[in-house]
């Protein structure tokens, strides 16, 4: 199989060095509806200078370069082997280029490995077979301080008079942003699985913010309780860093899993402002990103 172990090393760069368009825009919205001289305009405003230079400088936008997770969509009959052993020689090259702070930390000892490759474990990558030819990889770097404050709830939750339906999820997610109060930094971004087990749970919550930000949910249903996520959310006040202000969160993405009778998880994945996704796509020995 073709070498890509420095075309996925320039994606980890563009990942943590080059905000998504997309992402900038909204923050730069979100600054705009702050009050001038605020504490949370003040956030806002340095937050966009940070980006600013990360990309000028192609250096990291914070310096917790996060956990980086993988999403592939292989052509069926792939060498998954091959590939998995390019992606972690590329983490290990990004990480001697400074582009990953080094995070792969024992949980016994706390050594630090020094190049973020942890057992088979760190970093992580979620494998799709597909029937095209085509190879796309996802990368996310997700942020210690928003991945703490995600959360899982097993309706009903008669705390949060949360019935196993649409409202209840509501109430969950409302519920796990009251109890973030801005750390995580704010704001950023809602991923959240409806159905599913724990664990194919978490990680639906995290896939579904790769999806186009202004796209709108194929499922109606979603698609206005979304929005009114967003909404409610910031009505809160919480405001960037939780100082206060407009803006807690920037956008809701859901998705929703089949589930077993008995059980009714809402999930939720918190993403920070530093939402750095980017996507690298192989087709006919062509590499491309987005
Ligand atoms: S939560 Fe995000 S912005 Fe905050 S320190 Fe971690 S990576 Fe940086």
């Amino acid at each position: 199989m073709m070498d890509l172990k420095e075309a996925i090393c320039e994606l980890i760069r563009l990942t943590s060095t080059d905000l998504p368009a997309g992402v900038e825009k909204r923050l730069r919205e979100a600054a705009n509806r702050e009050e001038p001289g605020s504490a949370a305009r003040l956030a806002m405003d340095t937050i966009l200078a940070n980006v600013d230079m990360a990309r000028k400088n192609s250096t990291p936008i914070c310096q917790d370069t996060g956990t980086p997770i993988f999403f592939v969509h292989y052509p069926s009959g792939m060498d998954t082997g091959a590939l998995t052993a390019q992606i972690r020689s590329a983490v290990e090259l990004a990480t001697q280029r400074s582009t990953l702070r080094p995070n792969a930390v024992h949980s016994l000892t706390g050594k630090n490995s020094g190049n973020n490759l942890g057992n088979d474990t760190f970093p992580t990558i979620h494998y799709t077979a597909i029937k095209e030819d085509t190879l796309t990889i996802d990368l996310m770097l997700k942020g210690g301080g928003c991945e703490n404050v995600g959360a899982q709830y097993s309706l009903p939750d008669t705390s949060l008079d949360a019935a196993r339906d649409l409202d209840g999820v509501r109430k969950a997610v409302l519920d796990a942003v009251h109890r973030a109060q801005g750390d995580g930094c704010a704001p950023g971004f809602l991923g959240v699985a409806i159905g599913g087990d724990r664990d194919t749970a978490y990680a639906a919550s995290k896939e579904v913010l790769l999806r186009d930000l202004d796209g709108r949910n194929p499922d109606e249903t979603l698609n206005q309780l979304e929005s009114r996520l967003t909404q409610d959310a910031n009505e809160m006040g919480i405001g960037p860093m939780g100082f206060g202000g407009k803006t807690t969160v920037l956008g809701t993405r859901i998705t929703c899993l089949y589930r077993l009778p008995a059980s009714y998880f809402v999930t939720i994945s918190y993403m920070c402002w530093a939402y750095r996704r980017r996507k690298m796509t192989l087709t006919a020995g062509q590499v491309t990103y987005e």
